[in-house]
């Protein structure tokens, strides 16, 4: 059974000191928040947008992120499968935000439609200006450490920036929610654009999730993947999508360095890696746990110094993370030209659901790397 998505804040009050606060609730702020709670840390998180998960990709629960979440208390957050979507993950994660005991160890608090729109970093604090994206209203809190989990949007407010490091790739990610008329994975590549298509079978073989690789290069064009991707879609009578499509680059970008004050980025916030390597929203989770374990030590050391030595020592250790996922992305993208030519070759334009089909050669590799085939009946 789908857990429901927790529709409401905590409370209307908003403390105004806090151990910590965390920014934004994606897969890695969801994470970071509940490992907060379960260390008994006096925590605020807040999210910009509301509670209801957005994103339909495909992912791959790598054995670490896996760990991160046993660490939390969800024994197999895939039932049984190596894959599950962005969706699902956001939505158990969100959903167990809502499961506070009455009687927690520490006061925990979270807000959504609640952006982080100032900061300032002190020495000994965190001060950052709330603001209610329903109402306007702004507030002010202060907190010993800051998790950065918005995937980079602090940059606007003087964070350091990530810098490109990879080519072009621009991608579109699609969720349907006509039942997959297929088994397993299937997919399709245009042999003069080197356009990759795949289809997966969603959670529970409700809908399909259609993901369209355009050729990294030095430059790339969004709209007009966008339009070949619907017109692709009208010829395999995928329906009308859940939500827009909307094209992106998702080019390899990366901190130049680790964090060096009390501001602790993770996952997209340190760097996004290529998304044919399976790995962001991983790693966000292994960052969230990691980070928050290690924040809560260093919250309990006993002096000022020893308490900044051992910030530092996570951000270093995030910053490694994304530094081998970066070069795991790179390698991807080098052997992207093989993994390309493994599956059935049709131009698109004339493309049909019988010629979609499963690598004839790769199926084994596939199956390694995403997963066992889900079940049919
Ligand atoms: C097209 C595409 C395909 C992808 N495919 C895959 C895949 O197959 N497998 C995979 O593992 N990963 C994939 N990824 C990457 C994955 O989505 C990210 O790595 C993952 O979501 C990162 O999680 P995060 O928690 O770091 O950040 P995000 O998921 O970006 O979450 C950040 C949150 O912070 C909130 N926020 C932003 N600014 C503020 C603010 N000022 N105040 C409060 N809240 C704020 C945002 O609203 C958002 O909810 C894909 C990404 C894209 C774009």
């Amino acid at each position: 059974m789908q857990p429901k998505a927790p529709d409401a804040d905590t409370d209307t009050d908003s403390p105004t000191h806090v151990d910590l606060l965390v920014v934004g609730l994606g897969p890695g702020g969801a994470a970071a928040a509940l490992a907060a709670r379960q260390l008994g840390l006096n925590t605020l998180a807040v999210e910009a947008r509301g509670p209801e998960p957005t994103r339909a990709q495909l992912i791959l629960i790598r054995p670490g992120a896996r760990a991160a979440l046993q660490r939390l208390g969800f024994a197999d957050i895939s039932e049984g499968r190596r894959t599950t979507t962005i969706r699902q993950v956001e939505q158990r994660l969100r959903a167990a935000l809502a499961d506070t005991p009455a009687a927690a160890a520490a006061p925990f608090h979270y807000h959504w439609h609640t952006s982080v729109v100032a900061l300032q970093v002190l020495a000994d604090q965190v001060l950052a200006t709330l603001k209610d994206e329903t109402t306007g209203a702004l507030r002010e809190v202060s907190a010993r450490h800051l998790v950065d989990a918005t995937g980079g949007r602090l940059e606007s407010l003087g964070r350091p920036a990530r810098v490109r490091v990879g080519k072009s790739h621009w991608v579109i990610t699609a969720e349907f929610a006509e039942p997959p008329w297929f088994d397993g994975i299937v997919g399709v590549r245009d042999p003069s654009t080197h356009e990759l298509c795949l289809l997966f079978p969603t959670w529970g073989r409700r809908g399909v999730i259609a993901y369209l690789d355009a050729l990294p290069g030095p430059t790339g064009d969004g709209p007009l993947l966008a339009s070949r991707f619907d017109a692709l879609g009208q010829r395999l009578g995928l329906g009308q999508p859940l939500y827009t499509p909307w094209a992106v680059d998702v080019y390899q970008r990366a901190l130049v360095r680790p964090s060096n004050d009390r501001v602790v980025a993770i996952g997209d916030a340190v760097g996004t890696v290529d998304v044919l390597s399976g790995n962001g929203a991983s790693t966000a989770i292994e960052d969230a746990v990691d980070a928050v374990f290690g924040l809560a030590e260093s919250q309990g050391a006993a002096t000022l110094a020893a308490e900044r030595a051992l910030t530092q020592a996570v951000s270093d250790r995030v910053f490694e993370r994304h530094r081998r996922g970066v070069r795991r992305g790179r390698m991807i993208l080098a052997v992207r030209p093989i993994l390309e030519r493994a599956w059935p070759s049709v131009a698109f334009g004339s493309v049909t659901r019988d010629k979609v089909g499963p690598p004839p050669l790769l199926w084994p590799a596939v199956r390694f790397v995403f997963g066992r085939r889900p079940q049919t009946s």
